[in-house]
């Protein structure tokens, strides 16, 4: 075995990271740092020149320093500044880009996500601050990429979150209520679609009447596709927009030969036990930025070492 350099430590080849935070350090040691690959991401590959909207043209682009110590680089030609955070979720943030570099690495080097609680004491900011930085990365880096679903797409729907203690359970029943109306008081309808061995949508709909389900569908799922449902009347009206093959789990039979749903099945399960246990329970009003972040998670399931880089991609390249 080659004698190892201990001032240059490499990743175990049985290690599960595909990017360490001694990585990370290097490659992103500063602010300085992070502004360069998102100007370089953004607006300069070479790091030196642009394409300058005012001169319409490819200029030379220069960091001057100034005493505001503004985030930009100026044209040349023409003294136009390109600020590389504008319109990110960066832009206007009183944090550092340091940080929110550093909260997208853990986000992405941990296998069920972390909490708020867990990154304020990362990052060192107010739990206020790390809330806010993971609802912009949840609602803007994690929202859906690519386009609709399409070939074989399972979909379901299901009651999540609102789980009731056993003496709040007893008052309800005191008070006559049934374990329906507490579902339908305290849980929220979550819709799903999956493409088998594909992509996933996930989305909090307000019920799963026909009318609620077909609009989330048609927004989701690539017309003439094949659709896998169980026989809920709700999914009854797709017929000529879709393929449309129904389960009848009423008659205790889920699996017959390809119509199944137990791919989604499986995807909301798990999704239940992600929010279970790193979030001990979600309040409703944050729920879509949590399902955004598992659906997100489970769409890069196969590419763990590349999940850094494409969030820093859907950094640069998303407008808020
Ligand atoms: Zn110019």
């Amino acid at each position: 075995m080659p004698p190892v350099d201990r001032l240059k430590p490499i990743r175990a080849a049985s290690s599960e990271s595909g990017y360490t935070l001694i990585e990370f350090m290097r490659e992103f040691p500063d602010d300085a740092t992070c502004l360069e690959h998102l100007w370089r991401s953004r607006y300069a590959p070479d790091g030196k020149t642009a394409h300058c909207p005012m001169c319409d043209t490819e200029r030379g682009f220069k960091r001057y320093q100034t005493k505001q110590r503004r985030q930009s680089w100026t044209c040349t030609g023409c003294g136009h500044h390109l600020h590389p955070t504008a319109g990110t979720i960066f832009e206007k943030s009183s944090t550092s880009l340091h940080l929110w570099f550093y909260a997208i690495y853990l986000m992405t080097s941990t296998r069920c996500g972390i909490s708020a609680k867990q990154l304020e004491r990362e990052l060192g900011v107010k739990y206020r601050t790390a809330w806010r930085m993971f609802n912009k990365i949840r609602n803007y880096l994690m929202a859906d990429d690519g386009g609709p679903l399409t070939g074989a797409v399972e979909v379901d729907e299901t009651l999540l979150g609102g789980k009731i203690r056993n003496d709040a359970r007893r008052k309800r029943e005191a008070l006559g209520w049934s374990p329906k109306r507490w579902d339908q008081e305290h849980k929220t309808m979550v819709f799903a679609a999956v493409e088998r061995d594909g992509r996933v949508r996930a989305r909090v709909i307000p019920n799963s009447s026909g009318p609620t389900l077909r609009d989330v569908i048609r927004e989701n799922v690539e017309p003439g596709s094949i659709l896998y449902t169980d026989e809920w009347g709700g999914y009854r009206s797709l017929a000529g927009e879709y393929e449309h093959r129904t389960i009848r789990h009423r008659d205790r039979i889920y699996v017959d030969g390809l119509t199944h749903t137990q791919t989604v099945e499986g995807f909301f399960g798990s999704a239940k036990n992600a929010i279970r246990g790193v979030y001990h329970g979600v309040s409703i009003i944050w729920l879509q930025g949590y399902l955004n972040e598992y659906a997100w998670r489970y769409n890069h399931r196969g590419d763990r070492n590349t999940m850094f880089r494409d969030l820093l991609n859907a950094a640069a390249t998303t407008r808020l």
